[in-house]
């Protein structure tokens, strides 16, 4: 078998048919030219206007990078013509195997971009033998192509949620779809201002807005207002996940507080290495850590009673009805304003504040997935940190839309991997 016959079958091209093939010594090692002529009768199309028009000359042949074959690397060999256009006057041709100035083939960035979804984008780089800068630009490929192409109709919960990134506290506003049935980044946006919100609102446009049922978020006041004006209709959720997160952060404040409290009055360090002892979850803990977290509890530390007052919390979330739940939180609050701890009580006077917006989980469960927000927060962690290698905004939303935004492919003939 030739093979032309294999391209013919992978990658076929009506109007351009594959010649010769012949080994080279490329950069990299092996690498093997596959010459493609168009067919006799066919005219070109301006790249211009996308019209088929009279051929006027012929630029020096180029190479375009195709998918490597057994570890040599494949390049398409072509000599563009220029075409005679009435509209656009002498212009470059356009071909179907690559866009524009490009030097890789359509086909070969898709395959980079999509071995990108599964390894960090430097360990794609050197496997394929390319830059780092050349699967970015696969990546971004692609995500152009599938936000073009996704549909944003039927949404139903979304998610707001906002995620450092750099040093010194810089932020990033996301926005997921967080629904049992389909869970994806739809929109990010630098800092986390109201003008970040509102784009993600003036993109999904009024009549889709006006169709949210549940929006799910913070309490950060700037996207308070926004949520109000943009989807008033929508029942405005204080979800799980962000209540928890915020009780971690006041019960680690306590922690780092009593930590050093204990050592400047000459106390055995019994808080040091226990962070995580006391955020995890009691099921998610190693052995050594169940013990670390036993030894704590003997202690009758702010750290201990405020890690009790969490846990004591999340049987909030499990009530059927808003009723008994509102009744548990208002005996909790006042519980807590109670303990003299001030991270804990500056928890529980925001939580009654905004007793209604956390009663409307109750309402929401069933629509709104449970543990999307804090999964969806997880992996946007964990994509950034694989495309690792870039400070711009443009290349982290890159990042995050390729791994999060379940994002739709084109059809292929073939799929290369
Ligand atoms: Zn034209």
């Amino acid at each position: 078998m030739q093979l032309q016959t294999i391209l013919h079958r992978v990658q076929r091209h009506k109007s351009f048919v594959y010649r010769g093939a012949a080994f080279r010594d490329g950069a990299t090692g092996l690498a093997l030219d596959v010459t493609i002529e168009p067919r006799a009768n066919g005219k070109p199309i301006c790249s211009g206007c996308g019209r088929r028009r009279p051929g006027y000359d012929r630029l020096p042949a180029r190479r375009f990078q195709f998918v490597p074959l057994w570890g040599i690397a494949v390049c398409f060999v072509y000599a563009l013509r220029r075409v005679d256009c009435p509209r656009c006057g002498v212009k470059a041709e356009r071909v179907p195997w690559a866009s524009g100035k490009e030097r890789l083939t359509t086909a070969y960035q898709w395959f980079l971009a999509r071995w990108a979804k599964r390894l960090a984008w430097q360990q794609v780089a050197d496997i394929f033998q390319t830059s780092w800068n050349t699967v970015y630009r696969a990546v971004t490929l692609a995500v152009l192509w599938g936000v073009a192409q996704r549909s944003l109709d039927g949404i139903q919960g979304i998610g707001v949620d906002e995620i450092a990134w750099r040093k010194g506290h810089q932020y990033l506003t996301l926005v997921y779809q967080i629904e049992a049935a389909c869970k994806r980044l739809l929109w990010v946006a630098a800092e986390r201002t109201a003008e970040s919100l509102r784009g993600f609102f003036t993109m999904l446009g009024e009549a889709r807005c006006a169709a949210l049922e549940f929006v799910c978020s913070d309490m950060w006041q700037p996207y308070l207002g926004v949520i109000a004006e943009c989807a008033g209709r929508a029942v405005h959720v204080l979800d799980r996940y962000h209540v928890m997160a915020r009780m971690n952060q006041a019960l680690d404040e306590v922690r780092r507080a009593e930590v050093k409290q204990l050592e400047a009055d000459g106390h055995e360090p019994v808080l040091k290495h226990s962070r995580w002892v006391l955020l995890k979850r009691p099921e998610n803990l190693t052995e050594d850590q169940t013990a670390k977290l036993n030894e704590l509890l003997r202690y009758n530390l702010r750290s201990v009673r405020s890690y009790l007052l969490r846990e004591e919390f999340q049987r909030f979330w499990e009530y059927r009805s808003p009723y008994w739940a509102g009744r548990f939180l208002r005996d909790w609050c006042r519980k807590v304003m109670r303990s003299r701890i001030e991270p804990m009580k500056k928890v529980a006077r925001m939580l009654r504040s905004h007793e209604e917006l956390l009663l409307n989980w109750f309402e929401a469960e069933g629509v709104v997935s449970a543990g999307a927000g804090e999964g969806m927060n997880n992996k946007a962690k964990l994509a950034m940190r694989k495309a690792y290698g870039f400070g711009t905004l443009r290349g982290v939303k890159i990042a995050l839309y390729h791994q999060l935004g379940a994002l739709p492919e084109p059809k292929f003939a073939h799929e290369f991997c």
